[in-house]
């Protein structure tokens, strides 16, 4: 291709604004397919494994996987404080599955010594619905977004078991059961919708990413 056209390819979001970027933790887990569906949404995508990786990200995406493997491996890579620090001061964090256990405030049922980043006010209980075999797939219908029920998958999924004052229920499954929270700047969903050709979460996640910038322009400084 000829130099010429190169300027095309700089990658421009709907409203035409420079394109959001967003991290998306690469420790372990489900990276590809959460990054293909930011690709998709006009997203520059930073896979994140080192403090430096963290520079100037507007959000952060931390996908499934196994919360207590992502724990380990964030504490040997040096980001475990940094990100706690990041997150506590306002980055947006959009965390599925393990994502929300590593955000959530309490985890019940953590194997000993685990750690997480915190930062939402929930209590999370590992594994709520039973195994790897147990696994399925179910409509989820979520507050504020708009159309049908969002067709995702629990893979052993964590259970929101208590919401403080800090955070809100987005998401239930017909029996009560919370599976989705919002606090702040971080949305937490106990199940993966990145599997299943859904991308309505992670535009609801740009949308809190836009808010951000708006109110702050700045960026994380590792
Ligand atoms: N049970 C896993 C954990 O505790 C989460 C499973 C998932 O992310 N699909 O981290």
């Amino acid at each position: 291709m000829s130099a010429t056209f190169l300027h095309l390819t700089v990658s421009r979001n709907v409203a035409g604004s420079s394109a959001p970027r967003i991290g998306v933790l690469a420790l372990q887990g489900d990276v590809r397919e959460h990054s293909g569906v930011l690709r998709e949404l006009g997203c520059e995508v930073v896979e994140i494994r080192l403090p430096a990786h963290l520079e100037g990200i507007d959000g952060l995406v931390i996908p499934g996987g196994e919360s207590s493997v992502m724990d380990k491996l964030s504490r040997i890579f040096g980001l475990a404080e940094p990100l706690r620090d990041a997150i506590a001061q306002g980055l947006p964090v959009l965390g599925t599955c393990a994502g929300l256990i590593m955000v959530a405030n309490h985890i019940e049922d953590a194997i000993a010594g685990q750690e997480n980043f915190g930062g939402l006010d929930v209590t999370v209980r590992r594994n709520a619905f039973g195994a790897q075999v147990d696994s399925f797939e179910t409509a989820v219908s979520i507050e504020g977004v708009t159309g049908p029920a969002l067709q995702v998958a629990f893979i052993r999924a964590p259970e929101v078991i208590a919401v403080g004052p800090g955070a809100r229920v987005i998401a239930t499954l017909g029996d009560g059961r919370v599976v989705g929270v919002a606090g702040g700047n971080i949305i937490g969903v106990a199940f993966h919708p990145e599997i299943t050709g859904e991308d309505r979460v992670h535009r609801m996640f740009l949308d809190v990413v836009a808010q951000r910038a708006l109110q702050q322009p700045t960026t994380v400084d590792a």
